[in-house]
């Protein structure tokens, strides 16, 4: 017999996923000028010209050696390569066995889940949140708590997040800056979480640990971002060169086990064993390779600045209200009516793709996802005005 829960959820419609596809074919009927597809975060600045170069330079390596397997964790040389990147920029003394290569963020955080649960734990995360950590937490056997972002400003609730707490909560996973929101945690807000955490951790007799997901570090306007471990001492980072790299289709990311902790080593062996468990080993080697030449890129956000810049004005001018995005290339707009999902097929009859907010555990908002070409941000705005007049 087939997992029944495997079939559900290999059956279940991914909404933002059909309406990509939705869009493609939209485009191919009424031509692809027509269609404003603001659906999916896939970056639309290239990946830095070293990333080819290195390809270029790392494939007349000898094929045996160059495409082999590495150790689980990935090889020796980018993990380093991360490890001092780490301590570099956030003056930790990052370790290189503290690090784990993973594919992408998405299986660094099935890991760190599955690291730091048993079954019948509890794991909090703040909704509106990237819809995937509840199956991720299902699959390790646990039970996912939403706790609801402070409104307005989408940053963390603290007292809600005290009042969500049970003797099963194993941890928290946080993510800044923030898709679907765009909001960057303030400094302010960190430090009151990490005063919890810690509280928490005394009234319990446990660790409590926080899973930092950062695939957006980089991908800022000018707001801050603290680095989590320098807060608190259980913390996992899951990183990802998905979009601060352009490299999404490449899966390539890691895990890193704070050395900040008491227990990093104890942690970091479940990390290991989880990425056994989960057959998350050995990610990518050319990808590990690339890595470790490019990274110290810098992250090229001036054309999601330039967009933001567009989109905030135009829909300001037309009436829209937002959330002011620090962050991320998520625009996170005010339904006109509070079904969200009744809004965005209003919107998809003006051509315009959007994503509701129950996609990600909210509702009464709509995602719009900005890494798109600035044109197609410039013509939408007769589309979005329509709509907008259409609830007048
Ligand atoms: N976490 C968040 C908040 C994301 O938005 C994404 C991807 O969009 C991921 C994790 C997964 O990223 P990756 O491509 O690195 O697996």
């Amino acid at each position: 017999m087939l997992n029944q829960r495997a079939t559900e959820l290999g059956s279940a419609p991914n909404k933002i996923r059909e309406l990509f596809a939705y869009g493609l074919k939209r485009k191919a009927e009424i031509g692809e000028e027509n269609v404003f597809d603001f659906s999916i975060g896939n970056p639309s600045v290239p990946a830095p010209d070293a990333v080819a170069e290195s390809i270029a330079e790392l494939i007349k390596e000898p094929p045996c050696a160059l495409h082999g397997y590495t150790p689980s964790p990935g090889a020796a040389g980018p993990r380093q390569a991360v490890a001092d990147n780490i301590s570099r920029r956030f003056g930790i003394d990052a370790t290189a066995d503290q690090v784990y290569l993973t594919a992408g963020a998405a299986a660094g955080l099935a890991i760190g889940i599955y690291a730091i649960t048993n079954p019948g734990d509890e794991i909090m995360v703040i909704a509106p949140y990237f819809p995937e950590y509840a199956v991720w937490a299902e699959t390790a056997g646990c039970t996912t708590i939403e706790v609801p972002a402070h409104e307005p400003d989408f940053q963390m609730d603290i007292d809600a997040i005290d009042a969500a707490f049970t003797p099963k909560t194993a941890g928290i996973i946080i993510n800044s800056p923030n898709n679907p929101v765009g909001a960057v945690y303030t400094r302010e807000n960190l430090e009151a979480l990490a005063a919890l955490l810690s509280r928490k951790e005394e009234e319990y007799g446990h660790p409590i640990y926080l899973i930092s997901d950062e695939p957006y570090r980089e991908i800022t306007y000018g707001a801050e971002v603290p680095y989590v471990p320098t807060l608190y001492k259980h913390t996992i980072v899951c990183y990802s060169y998905s979009k601060s790299l352009s490299l999404p289709g490449e899966r390539i990311g890691y895990i890193y086990v704070s050395n900040l902790m008491d227990n990093a080593k104890e942690v970091y062996t479940a990390v290991s064993g989880a990425g056994r468990a989960l057959g998350f080993i050995c990610t990518a080697v050319l990808f590990q390779r690339v890595m470790e030449k490019c990274v110290n890129e810098p992250s090229d956000v001036e054309a999601y600045r330039a967009n933001r810049e567009l989109l905030t004005k135009g829909l300001s001018e037309l009436g829209y209200e937002f959330v002011e995005p620090d962050g991320a290339f998520y625009l996170w707009v005010r339904a006109l009516e509070s079904d969200d999902e009744a809004f965005c097929e209003k919107a998809k009859a003006h051509e315009l793709l959007l994503v509701p907010a129950t996609c990600f555990k909210s509702h009464g908002w709509v995602r719009i996802s900005y890494c798109v070409s600035a044109d197609v941000i410039k013509r939408s705005m007769p589309a979005f005005k329509a709509l907008m007049e259409e609830y007048k």
